[in-house]
């Protein structure tokens, strides 16, 4: 049951800000809810001051960016306006197509991505595929604005970077050159993910160039594949060792034994998406389907 709690509407950044450092332990941010709201009824936390930064304008807009390289994702827009957004589905349709699976409907029409970061909980798509990705993130406070790689945001098990009088006012995404392909795969018994894999491939004359490979929801925190992706940079893309470097990010991956599935089983996991999402991305890279 949940507890009574009162609930502040700021109408800007700054305000809310200072709600936050006035109220310290007893406040937190509320955006759609669907993690904060739950704990609170199954009584695992209690916040007698919730700030809502739905009253503040602009927080949900996704737009290019002034240059046209990058993506500016408000913290509230949901994995619905991601999923259905015309400039995301041009200019990042993978970040359209991980949306689309994120979850259920219900959860997907109200829960945002500023959310699903900041509450920092292992089986997170989205922090899987932005760390692949490279994106940034801008926190503000009524003092300062920072701005920290997504591989400096999540720090562990519901943990972040985060100080407590900042809000997450935007996620950059950087877009992907012309040739770079990406892909995504997950794997799932419940609604959240088991193991997730995102892979970004950047081909030059049939060169892997680049290669950004990243792993998340089999431990505390998504972990980039280096081993595999120094494996890989500088092979061709048609002798491509995949299957080796599916081997090495299974064995960076450090998953735990929990209730989803032993770490065992949560390591062949990411050995097979792996070289799914691997094999994926060079098709993309090699024209056979534009997506990504
Ligand atoms: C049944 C279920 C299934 C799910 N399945 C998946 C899945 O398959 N894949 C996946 O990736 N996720 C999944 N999720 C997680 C889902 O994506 C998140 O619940 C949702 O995005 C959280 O957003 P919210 O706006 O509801 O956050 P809230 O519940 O409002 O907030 C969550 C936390 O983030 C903080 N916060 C929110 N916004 C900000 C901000 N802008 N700045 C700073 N702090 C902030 C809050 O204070 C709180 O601590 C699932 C969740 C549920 C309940």
């Amino acid at each position: 049951m949940l507890r009574p709690f009162e609930i502040h509407e700021p109408g800007t950044v700054e305000e809310a800000s200072v709600l936050l450092a006035r109220f310290g332990i007893d406040a937190a941010i509320y955006a759609g809810g669907t993690e904060l709201l739950l704990i609170m009824k199954e009584g695992l936390a209690h916040f007698p001051h919730l700030v809502n930064i739905k009253t503040i304008p602009g927080l949900d807009e996704i737009a290019l960016s002034a240059e046209g390289d990058e993506l500016q994702i408000g913290p509230l827009a949901t994995h619905w306006d991601l999923e259905r957004s015309p400039t995301v589905r041009k200019h990042a349709p993978l970040l359209a197509e991980v949306e689309s699976q994120v979850a259920n409907t219900r959860v997907r029409a109200v829960g945002t991505i500023g959310g699903n970061l900041c509450f920092a909980e292992p089986h997170s798509d989205l922090a899987t595929l932005l760390l692949a990705w490279g994106a940034t993130l801008e926190l503000s406070s009524s003092e300062a604005q920072r701005v920290l790689p997504a591989a400096d945001f999540t720090l562990g098990l519901f943990e972040t970077a985060r100080q407590p009088n900042e809000i997450l006012t935007r996620i950059r995404l950087p877009l992907l050159s012309e040739n770079t392909a990406g892909a995504y795969r997950k794997f799932s018994t419940h609604e959240r993910p088991m193991a997730t894999v995102a892979a970004l491939l950047e081909v030059k004359d049939g060169i892997i160039e680049d290669v950004r490979l990243a792993v998340g929801s089999v431990g505390p925190l998504p972990i980039r594949a280096s081993e595999a992706e120094a494996l890989l940079r500088g092979q061709s893309i048609e002798g491509a060792t995949f299957a080796s470097a599916a081997e090495l990010a299974a064995s960076a991956s450090d998953p735990m034994d929990d209730l989803h599935g032993s770490a065992d089983y949560k390591r062949q996991l990411v050995r097979v998406l792996t070289a799914q999402a691997l094999m994926e991305a060079s098709g993309r890279a090699a024209g056979e389907t534009n997506e990504g």
